[in-house]
């Protein structure tokens, strides 16, 4: 099992009150798997996939990433697993504006210790990227965006791969055709794969799909 997550709940601190917005979620994957995660806006799936990628914590519950119970480890801990074993991919690129896309690219498997020069190339070829190494993120369209944020995340051959929303500011065109890239690619690693979307239409390509409800999964 890459993650499993036993009875996770969550409430934030609102000025309104405590706002409970996870209530119980169990969920596993297994490497190789994919599985969407569909929700209405505010339904609590941004809030599962941090808590997933250990950016914050469940007030109750258990998450096991890759052996290792989240709740004992240190931030450090925790850092040094999502380095290692989770890749993120947001629906915002978040990449580094003053890197040229081939350091963008290589700059996750470089700080995880496993940047492997062959592989960078064939994800840069196979991303359509390889003749715009030498540009800024600035200088590229919302597609190309998202396709160097891809090949970095798989650059780094991580076991989990966690998507929010990731096709969220492209057309529809751009969507199909980055989504398929992703999916290719995430089958190639062997990954198993987390996605968030709101889309039934994009969840659809994944092997399963879980809707969020009330703090549930339904
Ligand atoms: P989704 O990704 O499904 O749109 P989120 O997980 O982002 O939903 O948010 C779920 C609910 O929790 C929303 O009502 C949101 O306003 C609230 N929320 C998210 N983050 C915080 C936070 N840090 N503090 C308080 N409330 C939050
Ligand atoms: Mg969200």
């Amino acid at each position: 099992m890459v993650i499993a997550m036993t009875d996770v709940s969550k409430t934030y601190r609102t000025a309104e009150g405590p706002l409970k917005v996870l209530d119980g979620i169990d969920l596993t994957l297994k490497s190789g798997e994919s599985l969407a995660l569909t929700g209405e806006s505010g339904s609590g799936k941004s809030t599962l996939l941090h808590l997933a990628a250990g950016l914050d914590h469940p007030d109750g519950g258990r998450i096991v990433i890759d052996g290792a119970e989240m709740s004992t480890l240190n931030d450090r801990g925790r850092a040094a697993l999502r380095r290692s074993t989770v890749g993120l991919i947001f629906q915002q690129f978040n990449l580094i504006p003053s890197l040229t896309v081939g350091a963008n690219l290589a700059f996750h498997a470089r700080l995880a210790g496993r940047h492997d020069p062959a592989w960078n190339d064939t994800l840069a070829k196979r991303l359509g990227l390889d003749s715009l190494l030498a540009r800024y993120p600035e200088q590229l369209s919302g597609g190309q965006q998202q396709r160097v944020a891809i090949g970095r995340t798989l650059a780094a051959w991580p076991k989990l791969v966690l998507a929010d929303e990731p096709t969220g500011n492209l057309d529809e065109a751009t969507s199909a055709q980055v989504l398929n890239l992703m999916l290719s690619l995430v089958a190639e690693t062997g990954a198993a794969l987390l996605m968030v979307t709101h889309s039934l239409k994009l969840a659809d390509r994944l092997d399963r799909r879980v809707h969020l409800t009330a703090g549930r999964i339904a």
